[in-house]
C-alpha cells in the first residue's frame, strides 16, 4: 500500500505561507499583483482562469482578469501586453494557453518582460532554468519537486525518469530533478521499450496526457510515482496518466488525480508572483 501524496493539503500549507508573506509586503507598502489574459471563449481556459483569480484573493493579492473577444488581433494583444510590463501594480502576467489559431504563442509570451513572466515560458527564464540560477520555475514541474519536497523524499542520487518531452512539464521537471542531483532519464513517445526503462525509477514522473497508460507491470516495486496527467473520461470523470488501481500497490508514494499535482499548479503560479512582487523592492 503507497503513501498517497495529498496534494491538496500541501498546497493549502504553502498558501498560508504565501498569505503570510503577502500580509508582510502590504505592510511595506507592496501588493503582488497578477495580470491574467484570456482570449475567446475556451471553457477549459476559462475555469482555469476563474480558479486563478479566486487563488489570488485567498492569499490576499490584487488581481486583474482581461477577457479580450476571440477576434482580438495580435497587435491588440501586444499593446495590452506592453502596457502591463510599464504598470507598477503588476508583478506577474500570464497569457492563458492555448491562444485562438490566429495568434502566434510564442510572439506573445517573448514580448512578456522576463521579471514578470510568472509561467516561466519566455526564453530567457527557460535559459536561466537550464543553467539553474532561476527567477522562476515553470508552475507544474516546481509544484512536484515541492511535492517531493514536503514528502520527505530525497531525489539525490535516486533514478529518476520523466514520461514526457514538452516544454511546460516534462523538459523543465527534468532539469529540476536534474538540479537535485537525481540520475535522470527522459523518454518519449519514440523510446523504445518504454516499460524496460519505467521499471528502472526511483522517481517516476508522468505527463503524457494518456489515460491510465502506465500500469502496475511498469512500475518498480517500491517506487515514488508522480502523475501530472489530466484526463476526461466519457463520464466527465478526470483521470491521470497512470492506472492507479495497479501501480498504487507497487508504489511507496503515488500522487492521486485528482488531489495531487493538479492544486500545487496554481499555487506555484502564486508562488511566483510573490517573489516578482519581493524583486520589485530591492
Ligand atoms: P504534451 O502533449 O505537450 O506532451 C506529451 C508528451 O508525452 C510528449 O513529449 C510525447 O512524446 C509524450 N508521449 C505521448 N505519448 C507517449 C507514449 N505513448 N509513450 C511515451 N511518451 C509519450 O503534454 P503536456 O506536457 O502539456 O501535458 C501532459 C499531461 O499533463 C496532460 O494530461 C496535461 O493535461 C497534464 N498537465 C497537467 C497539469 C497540472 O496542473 N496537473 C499542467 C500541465 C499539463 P513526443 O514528444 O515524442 O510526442
Amino acid at each position: 500500500m503507497a503513501n498517497i501524496i495529498d496534494g491538496k493539503k500541501i498546497a493549502s500549507e504553502v498558501r498560508a505561507d504565501i498569505a503570510a508573506e503577502c500580509a508582510a509586503l502590504k505592510e511595506k507598502g507592496i501588493t503582488p499583483g497578477l495580470a491574467v489574459i484570456i482570449v475567446g471563449e475556451d471553457p477549459a481556459s476559462k475555469v482555469y482562469v476563474k480558479n486563478k483569480k479566486k487563488g489570488c484573493e485567498e492569499v490576499g493579492f490584487h488581481s486583474e482578469v482581461y477577457e479580450l473577444p476571440e477576434e482580438t488581433t495580435e497587435e491588440e494583444l501586444l499593446a495590452l501586453v506592453h502596457k502591463l510590463n510599464g504598470d507598477d501594480k503588476i508583478h506577474g502576467i500570464l497569457v492563458q494557453l492555448p491562444l485562438p489559431k490566429h495568434l502566434n504563442d510564442e510572439v506573445i509570451i517573448q514580448n512578456i518582460d522576463p521579471k514578470k513572466d510568472v509561467d516561466a515560458f519566455h526564453e530567457i527564464n527557460v535559459g536561466k532554468i537550464m543553467i539553474g540560477n532561476h527567477d522562476f520555475l515553470p508552475c507544474t514541474p516546481a509544484g512536484v519537486m515541492v511535492l517531493l519536497e514536503r514528502s520527505g523524499i530525497e531525489v539525490s542520487g535516486k533514478e529518476c525518469v520523466v514520461v514526457g518531452r514538452s516544454n511546460i512539464v516534462g523538459k523543465p521537471q527534468a532539469m529540476l530533478l536534474l538540479h537535485a542531483n537525481g540520475t535522470v532519464t527522459i523518454c518519449h513517445s519514440r523510446t523504445k521499450d518504454l516499460a524496460e526503462v519505467t521499471r528502472r525509477a526511483d522517481i517516476l514522473v508522468v505527463a503524457i496526457g494518456k489515460a491510465d497508460f502506465i500500469t502496475g507491470d511498469m512500475v518498480k516495486e517500491g517506487a515514488v510515482v508522480i502523475d501530472v496527467g489530466m484526463n476526461r473520461r466519457a463520464d466527465g470523470k478526470l483521470t491521470g496518466d497512470v492506472d492507479f488501481a495497479t501501480v498504487e500497490p507497487k508504489a511507496s508514494y503515488i500522487t492521486p488525480v485528482p488531489g495531487g499535482v493538479g492544486p500545487m499548479t496554481i499555487t506555484m503560479l502564486l508562488s511566483n508572483t510573490l517573489t516578482a512582487a519581493k524583486k520589485s523592492v530591492k
